[in-house]
């Protein structure tokens, strides 16, 4: 029987990715927070011994790197990527993912502002041992976040779904995947990584849990409206050639308008009426020098995409990697112990 099928899925070791960019305000309760949930996990026997949190430092300013390695040293339950300088969030969850793959057999994303509730991980583990592959964390509702957020998500996932993008609505990147899962995602090797549009579209059983968002706590968001544009950006052109197309319908259009106003004013001509026709003539040049803009503009950004895929660049870059073996801690506090004991 196929080792992923319902009936003989083991306990898994589960990795919670964890990534930070400058998150010193909140970083070590959220260490306590998540490795407190790891802990009980285990203990309630729903998840195997080996299992981690592990944080990938996005190139963080502040004391994030310092805080993460004194809770490594600490205690082996974490372990700690840091990556060579800030490459976003999607590459600091993917450099996450693949590392942790090849020790984990289900990996969950997970913001490290404990804006994502936690205890949904009972949910995801459910699901995941009842055979799904991916298990997608969709937050119930918006409350938690300002007008301008909660508008502009609605406006972006319409728009992903009107250009063909199978996002799943409010999921953010809280996701279970099995090793199975990951395995496939990392034959993706583009550069313009969008997960939550790529992910639905490998197939595989998958299933949706409903968490509640909170507020944050400490720090402030890290996406800024810049960071928020590439993602959207990164999104719609990532998963979809479709605005390419609505490019060409539109230039098929105004130049049928064009025809159409030619012809009016030949008959116009030929009854000898002199229209002075300033106006509709400055209209629709600057009706047709706009639409020629934002053509160039689209069509550049996939030449953009295009130009940094055909580079065949890393995507993150490993700086330091710290990873500890569970049992290490408990021979490490018995040799303690002895040396202890022995003076
Ligand atoms: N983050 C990151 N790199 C970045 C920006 C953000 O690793 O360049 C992390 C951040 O530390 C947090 C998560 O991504 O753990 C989500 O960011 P944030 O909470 O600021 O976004 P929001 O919840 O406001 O969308
Ligand atoms: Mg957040």
């Amino acid at each position: 029987m196929d080792k992923s099928s319902k009936a003989e899925r083991a306990i898994p070791v589960l990795y919670l990715v964890v990534p930070c960019y400058n998150e010193e305000e909140i970083i070590e309760k959220s260490a306590r927070v998540l490795g407190d949930k790891i802990r009980r996990l285990q203990q309630a026997g729903r998840i195997a011994g080996g299992s981690k949190v592990m944080f990938v430092n996005d190139g963080s300013k502040d004391r994030t790197l310092q805080l993460l390695h004194a809770a490594a040293a600490r205690d082996a339950l974490f372990s700690v990527i840091s990556l060579a300088g800030n490459y976003g969030h999607q590459s600091a969850i993917l450099a996450g993912m693949m590392t942790a793959k090849q020790y984990a057999d289900a990996v969950v994303t997970v913001d490290a502002d404990l804006q994502q509730d936690i205890e949904a991980l009972d949910r995801f583990l459910d699901s995941y041992m009842a055979g799904s592959e991916v298990v997608y964390g969709v937050r119930n509702d918006r409350h938690s976040d300002g007008i301008f957020k909660k508008g502009s998500a609605t406006l972006y996932y319409n728009l992903m779904h009107l250009l063909g993008s199978r996002v799943i609505t409010n999921h953010a990147d809280y996701r279970l995947m099995s090793k199975k899962a990951l395995d496939a995602l990392s034959q993706y090797e583009e550069t313009n990584l969008f997960l939550r549009g790529l992910i639905p579209t490998m197939g595989f059983p998958s299933d949706v849990v409903y968490f509640d968002v909170k507020a944050r706590e400490a720090g402030h968001s890290k996406y800024t409206i810049s960071k928020m544009l590439t993602l959207a950006m990164d999104g719609i052109t990532s998963m979809s050639t479709r605005p390419l197309r609505m490019i060409s319908v539109l230039g098929m259009l105004v130049c049928l308008f064009s025809c159409v106003m030619l012809v009016i004013n030949l008959v116009d001509w030929t009854r000898g009426n002199n229209v002075p026709g300033y106006t509709t003539t400055l209209t629709v040049s600057l009706l047709i020098g706009g639409i020629t803009l934002l053509s160039l503009g689209i069509i550049g950004e996939y030449i953009g995409k295009i130009y940094m895929e055909t580079k065949h660049r890393p995507r993150y870059i490993v700086d330091t990697f710290v990873w500890k073996e569970t049992e290490d801690l408990a021979e490490d506090a018995v040799k303690q112990e002895k040396r202890e004991t022995s003076r």
